[in-house]
């Protein structure tokens, strides 16, 4: 979500005429789009303001801003932190961002954090670091009350696009050459709540944008992040189990498997539940990845709930993991619970969980060594050749030319916990699945 506002920032500042420079000395407009998901972030946003006030004074042209998330929740405390900052915009204000800079020039420092989006980010104009591959949000902000996330806080509750725009991105993307896009909320299976149907009282669904988004002609791959897993219902299964063009890779945040911590954190389902789901996603979807988002340390964790989420990591076999440190956040529930647990204590948990999920993720690549997988590039691999990513989003390093936006069928030689490695490039002969040596010979 944060890349994607990135992207139309640096849209706004382009249509305003500016170019983008090397030198950081040299700029006229600085803008830090920030995160505030864990507390680190806020430490390294002071840090790099720091670092920019003698480049300011030796460039008074200099304008910084400050965007995003941290702007939403430090507010005016970003100005008198850091009074050398001359705009602070909020996460539904981006779409002012220029007029704020250039009234900055005239009348000093201007913050708007307003707390309702007129605009969505997705209808201002972008420079995309990807021409094949696009972001498109389908709505922003959270209804649900996590304990331990700000989300709700610094993006507010939940408000859904109109069907009919989303679609006219994705049109218009495709147009420009776009392959891939992926659909963005932070509930994206909440979709449609909030909104009905243009001439009915219908709400739209998240499985009544899949099947649309499928349909528009020039867009091979569909993605979407995040789901939650409450939300999952059949009928999102089904469009994804009958959309040719929707990929079979589901983000799935488990965050604890302990039903107390669940609980705690006021995630709605339990470890039992969660597993189910799991399940009855392979068998509508045999050839699905998962992948998954899981909390360590949460305040009152035990040895013994951290055990649940090893035992749910090792029975749901995720293909991958994006592992947290808990970080207590300012204004969320879980801030003010007692019993944190101490440092060391999760980090050695947090080894232990990432120990795991590697065994795993390399078994789940092994799995495929000797299969045809199509891979839409990327570019250039980290090592020479070229790099792509399957259908189940794993990426995949091979020899040759790397031409980004080309869809190539190639064989599987090699295994890694986060990468597989190929040879024998071809284009791809068709939209398959990872698919078995034998089946791709007939
Ligand atoms: N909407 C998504 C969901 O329901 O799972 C999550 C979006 S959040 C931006 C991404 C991930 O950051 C979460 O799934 C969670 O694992 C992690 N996260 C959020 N707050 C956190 C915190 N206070 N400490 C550590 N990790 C956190
Ligand atoms: Fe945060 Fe996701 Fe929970 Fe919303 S559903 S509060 S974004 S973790």
């Amino acid at each position: 979500m944060n890349e994607h506002d990135s992207e139309r920032i640096a849209g706004l500042l382009t249509a305003g005429g500016m170019v983008p420079t090397e030198e950081l000395g040299d700029a006229e407009v600085v803008v830090f789009n920030t995160c505030a998901i864990r507390e680190n972030a806020d430490n390294r946003l002071y840090g790099q303001l720091g670092h920019l006030r003698p480049l300011k004074q030796r460039n008074p042209r200099m304008r910084i801003v400050v965007a995003g998330c941290l702007a939403q929740k430090d507010q005016g405390r970003i100005l008198q932190r850091a009074p050398w900052v001359d705009v602070v915009v909020g996460t539904h204000a981006i779409g002012s961002l220029l007029d704020l800079v250039r009234l900055a020039e005239r009348e000093g420092p201007q913050m708007d954090v307003r707390e309702y989006t007129e605009v969505f980010p997705s209808a201002l104009p972008a420079v995309r670091g990807d021409r094949h591959r696009a972001w498109v949000s389908v709505s922003v902000g959270c209804d649900n009350r996590c304990t331990f996330c700000i989300v709700p806080l610094v993006r507010g509750p939940q408000r859904s696009r109109a069907i009919g725009d989303v679609l006219a991105e994705v049109q218009g993307l495709a147009g420009q050459g776009v392959v891939e896009v992926t659909l963005l909320g932070q509930n994206v299976n909440t979709y449609g709540r909030d909104i009905t149907v243009p001439g009915s009282s219908r709400r739209p669904l998240f499985a009544d944008l899949l099947r649309a988004v499928n349909e528009v002609e020039g867009i091979r791959r569909i993605r979407f992040t995040s789901p939650h897993p409450a939300h999952f219902t059949d009928d999102v299964i089904a469009a994804m189990a009958e959309s040719e063009n929707v990929c079979e890779h589901i983000h799935f945040p488990l965050q604890s498997g302990s039903d107390r911590v669940l609980h705690l954190m006021n995630r709605s389902y339990r470890q039992a539940r969660y597993l189910a789901w799991v399940l009855r996603i392979r068998e509508a979807i045999p050839e699905v990845a998962f992948s998954t988002d899981i909390i360590v340390g949460f305040p009152g964790e035990t040895e013994g709930d951290f055990r649940e989420t090893l035992r749910v990591v090792e029975e749901a076999r995720f293909d991958s993991a994006y592992t947290f440190q808990y970080s207590p956040r300012p204004g969320t529930r879980a801030a003010g619970l007692e019993d944190q647990v101490p440092k060391e204590v999760v980090q050695e948990r947090f080894d232990r969980l990432v120990a795991l999920q590697e065994g795993i993720s390399l078994e789940r690549n092994r799995a495929l060594q000797g299969r045809t997988v199509e891979v839409l590039v990327e570019g250039e691999g980290r090592k020479g050749g070229a790099q792509g990513r399957t259908r189940s989003n794993k990426v995949v390093h091979f020899e040759g030319e790397p031409r980004p936006g080309e869809f190539l069928d190639v064989t599987v030689t090699g295994a890694h916990p986060h990468h597989l490695d190929a040879r024998d490039a071809r284009p791809a002969r068709s939209v398959t699945v990872d698919r078995e040596p034998a089946a791709a010979a007939s």
